[in-house]
């Protein structure tokens, strides 16, 4: 393991384009649940798919206003840790030696902005952020003490959260953006996501296409492990700010 992450280490301080992809276990060690987890206590009895489709929020949306506007205090409660402020000390460090970079995350969560992060593409969208139904006409702020959606203020349309839900297309120019970086790029660091949910899973593969070095962090194994250029196993607190140390800083 040590010398794996001395060679990713290495890799990532020469690189001269650096893509990082972000999934949901980043966001693990600052207490927010992966999905899966998320539905426990209150939120048992529904499926994820039950809440995050444009079909749920047509016909229970109370529920599903409700359900984000849970988890958006949840996230509220919570900071970055030391793998979110190992990646923002990336961005920096690669500016500084005029290196591309850009973040890519399916996380809505919003702890990459928080911890620094400024170059970034987020693939599914923002929780603290909202929209109308209707329109996607951005709202700044809106009543929380009546139940369920308040309407637009433009349209009258109910507002929802600004994420990508189940069946729904990524914003094609983020999507875009995330596949030219991968194409382009010489390093590809995988942090915490399980390379299942499309079309996130296909970016390191897009680089892997090209020879490029793609480097993994995830405790548990994923279809990425066997094909990455180096693997390392556990979690991103711990691994971030060993290949980006904190000397690394300009
Ligand atoms: P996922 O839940 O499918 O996979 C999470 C991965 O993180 C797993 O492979 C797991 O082994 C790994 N992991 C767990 N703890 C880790 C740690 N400490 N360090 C590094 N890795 C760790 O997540 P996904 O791949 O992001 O896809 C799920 C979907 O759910 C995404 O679309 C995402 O938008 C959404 N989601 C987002 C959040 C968030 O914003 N924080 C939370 C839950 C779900």
């Amino acid at each position: 393991m040590d010398e794996t992450l001395a060679r990713a280490r290495e890799a990532i301080a020469v690189a001269r384009s650096i893509v990082v992809l972000t999934g949901a276990g980043i966001s693990a060690e600052s207490g927010i649940p992966t999905f899966r987890d998320a539905m426990t206590g209150l939120w048992s009895r529904h499926r994820p798919e039950d809440l995050a489709t444009p079909e749920a929020f047509r016909r229970d949306p109370r529920t599903v206003w409700d359900w984000y506007a849970w988890r958006r205090e949840r996230v509220a409660l919570v900071q970055p840790n030391a793998g979110h402020e190992a990646l923002a000390r990336l961005e920096r460090v690669a500016a500084a030696r005029g290196a591309d970079y850009l973040l890519v995350t399916q996380n809505v969560d919003g702890l990459h902005a928080a911890a620094g992060s400024r170059r970034m593409v987020e693939l599914h969208g923002n929780i603290r952020r909202v929209k109308c139904f209707d329109r996607g006409h951005p709202a700044a702020s809106w009543p929380s003490e009546t139940p369920g959606p308040p309407p637009c203020a433009l349209c009258g349309s109910p507002l929802r959260p600004d994420v990508v839900w189940f069946g729904e297309a990524l914003p094609p120019e983020a999507l875009q953006a995330a596949l030219d970086a991968a194409r382009r790029c010489d390093v590809f660091l995988s942090v915490g996501t399980s390379g299942l949910v499309e079309p996130a899973a296909s970016l390191p593969l897009a680089a892997l296409e090209r020879g490029m070095a793609v480097i993994e962090v995830n405790p548990q194994p994923t279809p990425l492990t066997r094909r990455a250029w180096a693997a390392l196993a556990g979690p991103a607190g711990e691994i971030l700010p060993r290949l980006v140390p904190l000397e690394s800083t300009p």
